[in-house]
């Protein structure tokens, strides 16, 4: 991990967001020179997937695992999941999130969560 990165949360989404903003463009530039072969498909970017933020007395703690497209985010506060961080929030042995139970993230992400 990087010291030059700020410490809050709030200017960290804004970094986040800005390389995602940058790796995008790479990657359409890449799809561009390459003419949208077999390379270009390699670099098209995952899905990436929602993490529903609950306010607590803490703060805003991650709690519900969605589906980008999921209609109940509407509103909510979120931050985004690689494919690999979404299973092992969901089913790892380090599981902190539950699946949304419109979206059924874990189906997509084949994986078997314990709803009790
Ligand atoms: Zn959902």
């Amino acid at each position: 991990m990087s010291d030059d990165l700020p410490p809050d949360l709030e200017r960290l989404r804004v970094v986040e967001r800005y390389l995602e903003l940058q790796l995008d463009a790479v990657r359409a530039r890449i799809a561009d020179l390459t003419g949208g072969g077999p390379a270009a498909a390699a670099a098209a970017p995952e899905v990436t997937w929602v993490v529903e933020l609950r306010r607590t007395p803490q703060g805003y703690q991650p709690s519900v695992l969605h589906d980008p497209g999921c209609f109940a985010l509407g509103g909510v506060r979120t931050e985004r999941l690689s494919t690999a961080d979404a299973i092992e929030a969901l089913a790892g042995p380090r599981a902190r999130l539950a699946p949304c139970a419109l979206c059924t993230p874990e189906r997509q992400l084949g994986v078997t969560v314990d709803r009790g």
